[in-house]
């Protein structure tokens, strides 16, 4: 049977390696909407070769760009934040969440909204609304698939399991680029060395956030929320050859791994595939050249980012979205040269410090959380050079 998709994020790293798989799998998809922020002209492209319905640049000032290069092809095009939400309001079979950071929230929540079936890789997120998402998802019967790896790990492992029985989630962690490296190396990163990590090639912004383990600390968040055993059930185990994506151990002390090549269309392909399973173009996992597995504790002295996101999820209410929006624009400060490496989690930490609302209720109350802490990472940015 052949079933409908849109992908919020089209161009990018995630949007990418979905497009692969369908693009093998031409029968079994019609891809209803693509989207992007800008990149107007891949956008279009995009669309043309997957004869999309609708095309959607998020920034407005794109559009005349992609109207001129869909011209002739009968696709339609909008732009606009609402023009996103209104593209993922639209009735599909599922729909892959692939913006990067909290300007993937609301199309997100419109999706939820709708009740639909969420193929969900936009961390930031979840991270930002937390239970306003996950209450969301329960009161419209919407679905979400994990699809970050190590999460979409551990909804494997859970598979016929019961969630009483869990005694305990272990996120594995690269431990990113800088993993052996001393402080002072750290210290010194640059944007370059930061993007360029040893296991998986991903969009710039989630590269960096391997790096700080900022990645890790917002997937500790993100896997309170989907798998809510309790945090202290969930830890975090360095394992640099990315061959376990994550673990689940039940109370009689039997452990379930999930294991794959460290490529995001494994965890994709079990998202569109659900609950069935399709052929990736994978190589099979070769354990006897791989060798070793290998695992150590986190750093949390070198890589405090996933201290300083536990303190916000055991904080709970407004924090996890003002320490995502911080580092949104830390990171983007790091990427554009203003700020050195060790910023990034200084600044998430004293903008949490400096910065207090009230718990979130709504979508609405979580942008404005997001919009408040920006300004404030953003004057902490410029006001202390310490920080
Ligand atoms: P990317 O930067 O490669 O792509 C991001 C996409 O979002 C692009 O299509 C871009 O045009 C769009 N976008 C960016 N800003 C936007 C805005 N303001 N409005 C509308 N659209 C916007 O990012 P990515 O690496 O593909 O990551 C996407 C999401 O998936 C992130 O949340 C990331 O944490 C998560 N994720 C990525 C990977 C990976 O391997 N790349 C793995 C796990 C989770
Ligand atoms: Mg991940």
């Amino acid at each position: 049977m052949i079933r409908s998709i849109t992908i919020l994020g089209a161009t990018g790293s995630i949007g990418a390696s979905t497009l692969d798989l369908i693009r093998r799998n031409p029968e079994r998809w019609q891809v209803d909407t693509l989207t992007a922020n800008c990149s107007a002209k891949e956008l279009a492209a995009l669309a043309r070769e997957f004869e999309a319905k609708l095309a959607v640049v998020g920034d407005e000032s794109c559009l005349g760009e992609l109207r001129a290069a869909l011209s002739g092809s009968g696709i339609e095009a909008a732009g606009g934040a609402q023009a996103l939400c209104d593209a993922a309001k639209r009735p599909v079979d599922m729909t892959v969440a692939a913006i990067v950071g909290c300007a993937g929230l609301a199309p997100t929540m419109a999706a939820v909204e709708r009740g639909g079936t969420i193929a969900l890789a936009n961390k930031e997120a979840l991270v930002s609304a937390g239970e306003v998402m996950t209450g969301a998802v329960a009161r419209h019967g919407a679905t979400l698939l994990p699809t970050d790896s190590e999460h979409n790990a551990i909804f494997q492992c859970l598979a016929g399991g019961k969630m009483d029985d869990v005694a305990r989630i272990t996120l594995t962690a690269s431990g990113g680029p800088f993993r052996t490296w001393d402080a002072a190396a750290i210290h010194a990163a640059t944007p370059e060395q930061a993007v360029a990590h040893p296991n998986w090639s991903m969009g710039a912004k989630i590269s960096v956030d391997s790096a700080t383990m900022m990645n890790k600390g917002l997937e500790y968040i993100e896997a309170h929320h989907l798998f809510p055993v309790g945090l202290d059930r969930l830890r975090i185990v360095v394992h640099p050859q990315s061959v376990i994506h994550s673990m689940v151990e039940y109370r009689d002390r039997s452990t379930l791994a999930q294991l794959g090549p460290s490529d995001m269309r494994v965890p994709i392909a079990s998202c569109l595939a659900y609950p069935d399973r399709m052929e990736t173009p994978l190589e099979p996992l070769d354990l006897a050249a791989i060798g070793e597995l290998t695992f150590q504790a986190p750093n949390e002295e070198l890589f405090p980012a996933t201290r300083i996101a536990r303190e916000a999820i055991e904080a709970g209410g407004a924090a996890p979205a003002i320490l995502n929006a911080a580092n949104e624009i830390a990171v983007e400060a790091f990427l554009a040269g203003h700020i050195g490496f060790s910023r990034i989690t200084a600044v998430a930490q004293s903008t949490l410090e400096r910065y207090e609302a009230p718990a979130p209720s709504t979508l609405e109350d979580v942008l404005a959380i997001d919009s408040e802490a920006r300004i404030r990472a953003a004057e902490a940015l410029e006001s202390n050079p310490l920080v």
